[in-house]
Order: structure tokens, then sequence, then C-alpha cells
């Protein structure tokens, strides 16, 4: 559903993705793991253009992503995306939030982008919230607006940004359960995120990146009981 084909991205000097290939299929929930500055982010950011690659290509349902304008537009509505912050509108409710990128980008009328966002805040457990403002919601529950706002745009494929790591401990499991439910509906995912009992649970594929490149590619069982890499092997030590 996703490829990248040899992709190279330099900031300045710094050859931040080198020789990226990934093909990430229909349904599978690749987890993208590795240390910090390891290129986790950007390669999140370039899968929906949200930064240029310099070489390489990256299609997504077997169309080339284009470089700018109405056509980037379209094929961006495609891919959601959920950062470590919330980003949600901060001057508009929880519903308004939903509702605005159906209503603006696909052209939704109001009454059927109200209902399908209704139902997805249902879907992520906080429907009793609809009507309230960001600042009202708890970390866990604006991070869930996040997710349903994103769905709301019917995306092919979801990333996520470390999702849970500007989260306190027990609001955590409430944004991970709502990710494994969706993971178990079948949509495509990459997920970085430190959380390994969700890579475990929820991941067919672990990625892992060290400098630019990604240094190991296994199931997750395989990845964590038997890594292959020193830098894998080093970064597992520091994290389990
Ligand atoms: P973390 O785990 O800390 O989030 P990461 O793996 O997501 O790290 P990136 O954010 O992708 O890492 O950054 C990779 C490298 O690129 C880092 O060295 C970072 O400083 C650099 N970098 C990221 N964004 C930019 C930018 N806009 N301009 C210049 N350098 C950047
Ligand atoms: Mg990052």
């Amino acid at each position: 559903l996703v490829v990248l084909d040899d992709v190279q991205k330099w900031f300045g000097e710094l050859h931040v993705l080198q020789d990226i290939n990934l093909t990430i299929k229909r349904g599978e929930v690749v987890v993208v793991i590795g240390p910090s500055g390891s290129g986790k982010s950007t390669l999140c950011r370039t899968i929906n253009r949200l930064e240029p690659v310099d070489a390489g290509t990256i299609s997504l349902d077997g169309k080339e992503l284009p470089e700018e304008g109405k056509a980037l537009a379209r094929l961006r509505a495609e891919v959601g995306m959920v950062f470590q912050g919330f980003n949600l509108f901060a001057h508009k409710t929880i519903l308004q939030n939903v509702t605005l990128g159906p209503i603006q980008v696909l052209g939704q009328d109001k009454a059927t982008a109200n209902e399908r966002a209704r139902s997805l805040l249902t879907r992520v457990g906080i429907a009793e919230q609809a009507d309230k403002y960001p600042a009202q919601l708890s970390g866990g529950q604006q991070q869930r607006v996040a997710i349903a706002r994103a769905l709301a745009m019917d995306p092919k494929v979801m990333l996520f940004d470390e999702p849970t790591s500007a989260l306190d401990p027990e609001m955590i499991k409430e944004v991970l359960d709502v990710m494994v439910d969706l993971a178990q509906q079948g949509m495509t995912m990459v997920v970085v995120t430190h959380e390994m009992g969700f890579a475990r649970t929820a991941g067919d594929r672990v990625v892992f990146m060290a400098d630019g490149r990604i240094a190991e590619e296994n199931t997750p069982t395989e990845f964590f009981t038997n890594p292959q890499s020193d830098r894998a092997k080093d970064f597992l030590g520091k994290i389990l």
C-alpha cells in the first residue's frame, strides 16, 4: 500500500534518511523504533510529504506522491497522522475539530460530518465530550480526539509518531487500547513508539532505525528475543 523506494533525505550536511526501502502492506502494522535522532519522525513526515525527499520515490496505493498542489492535498488526505502533541484547534469544540477536515477538504455536508464524527467519538470512547473544548479534556482524551479526527478523513494508512509519549502513565493505556482496536480492525498503520507491549501485541513487523538507516527489520517476537545487530542489542538493553 505504501512503498518507499531508495529514499534519501538530507538536512544540510546531515544524511537523515539513507537508502530507505520499505513496503507496507495493506492491513499491516509496522512499528518503528530506534534511538533519538535516528530519523523516525522524519520518516513519518516524508510519508505524507510534510517533508520533501531529495531522491527516491514514495507511492501510496500505486500512485507516486506528487510534489505539491491539489493532487498532493488529495493524496495527503489519505494519510492520517497523529503526533505526540495533540494539535487540536483550541477554539473549536471536539465535534468541530473532528468535522472540520471532512467538511472543508472532503466537501461533506455538516449533518453527514456530524453524524460520522459522533460515531467515531463513540468508537474512541469519548462521545460524551463532543461539545467541550480541548482544554477541558485530559491528555489521553485529547489524543483520542486526534485519532478520531484523523479517522474522519477515511485514511488508507495511519501514521502515529510517539502518540503516547506526552501522556501521564494512566492515560497511555486508553490511547493504546484504541490503537490496538484499530489494528485489529485491519487499519494499515505505521507507529513510532517506545511502547514495547504495543509492538509485541499489535505489531506485524518491527523496523529498527539507526543513523538514518533501517538497521533491522523483523517480526516483533524475533526482534525482541533475537536482535541481530549490535545497535539493536544495545538499544534494547537500554529500554527493556
Ligand atoms: P526522537 O526519538 O528524538 O523523536 P527521531 O528518530 O524522530 O528522534 P528525527 O526527528 O527524525 O529523529 O530527526 C533526525 C535527525 O534530523 C536529528 O539529528 C534531528 O536533529 C535532525 N532534524 C530533524 N528535523 C530537522 C529539520 N527540520 N532541520 C534540520 N535538522 C533536522
Ligand atoms: Mg521523533
